[in-house]
């Protein structure tokens, strides 16, 4: 199959179609238009096999997985996704990945009303990725520097799932059913936090998506803001699934290292604190308080109860 053909047959018709797209799939350039008063947010994620998925992912867990780090991106600057365009890469024309890859990404855009308004198909290592742009209020973004000495650090959802689904998935460990499928859900379909980015507009003052791990995107928050920041590692939100399959110990080191969890990470002030927890709790966001910032720049504090472990780069591994 040649390349016009994939794209036709593929990608061109299916998916959700948006009143803001002028010209989609066909010409040498999307043409779209943007609200007044919006910004417009753009991000990137490549998933490349066996680097990002494990070469025998199926193709609509890819489709997921790649259309979730996008949007999570856009999700932690609070924007609400409008459109994506995908580069595909791939050795040959594998017309089954390409069916269960394109008809999941397809449903993906229905489900969160963006539409795929281009991209490019080439051959070469299996790798897919996505560009997506969303809008935001002029002025509302929520980046990664604001964060205030005395912030209330949150959470979204529950923290670790994503790497033990990992570890199942490499055969490191095994976990009865029902569990076990849910913790390779959560490796391979990951929810962006579309909604709760949005209510955190003009009420968080920094926020990141949890893609790395708590440590390490904890710590952009603590650089790009010039403070410090407390974590209180007994407090981080753990599924019932984690509580119940694994140790204390390794639970919690998941939380603080295992990255794609796709949750997002907050900081609000005193002032915000109460009329955001209610306006997420109204969208039925889960939100956990799991520390807070203070004023000493670049130092990153473990506390478990009451005892603190002053933490450096290389030091977390035998917490
Ligand atoms: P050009 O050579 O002008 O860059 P292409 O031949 O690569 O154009 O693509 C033709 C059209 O199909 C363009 O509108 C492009 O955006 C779109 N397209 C190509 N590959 C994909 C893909 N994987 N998904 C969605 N749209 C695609
Ligand atoms: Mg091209």
């Amino acid at each position: 199959m040649k390349e016009f053909d994939i794209i036709d047959t593929f990608f061109r018709k299916g998916g959700h179609k948006r009143k803001d797209v002028q010209l989609g799939i066909g010409d040498d350039s999307a043409i779209v238009s943007i609200p007044v008063g919006q910004f417009l947010a753009v991000t990137t994620d490549t998933l490349v096999s066996d680097v990002h998925f494990l070469a025998n992912t199926a193709p609509a867990d890819v489709a997921h997985k790649a259309l979730a780090a996008n949007l999570s991106d856009l999700a932690a600057m609070g924007a609400e996704p409008a459109w994506i365009s995908l580069s595909l890469s791939m050795p040959e024309a594998d017309l089954d990945w390409l069916n269960e890859f394109s008809n999941a990404l397809c449903q993906l855009t229905e489900y969160y009303s963006i539409q795929l308004i281009g991209g490019d198909t080439v051959q070469g290592p299996l790798a897919v990725t996505i560009t997506a742009q969303g809008f935001i209020p002029e002025k509302n973004a929520i980046t990664r520097a604001g964060a205030k000495p005395g912030d209330w650090i949150f959470v979204t959802g529950t923290l670790g799932d994503a790497g033990v689904g990992l570890d199942i998935a490499k055969k490191q460990i095994a976990i009865p059913d029902p569990d076990n499928a849910y913790f390779l859900g959560r490796h391979n379909r990951p929810t962006p936090r579309v909604l709760a980015g949005t209510l955190l507009r003009r009420k968080a003052n920094a926020c990141i998506d949890l893609s790395d791990g708590l440590i390490s995107d904890v710590k952009h928050i603590i650089e790009a803001s010039d403070c410090g920041a407390t974590i209180q590692v007994d407090k981080l939100p753990l599924s019932s699934a984690m509580k119940n399959n694994v140790s204390a110990d390794s639970a919690f080191k998941y939380a603080l290292s295992a990255g794609d969890d796709y949750e997002l990470l907050f900081t609000v002030s005193e002032e915000h604190r109460g009329n955001l927890q209610v306006a997420l709790a109204n969208a039925n966001v889960q939100v956990t308080c799991i520390g807070q910032m203070n004023g000493n720049s670049n130092n990153l504090t473990l506390k478990f109860e009451k005892e603190e472990y002053p933490f450096d780069a290389s030091g977390h591994e035998h917490f």
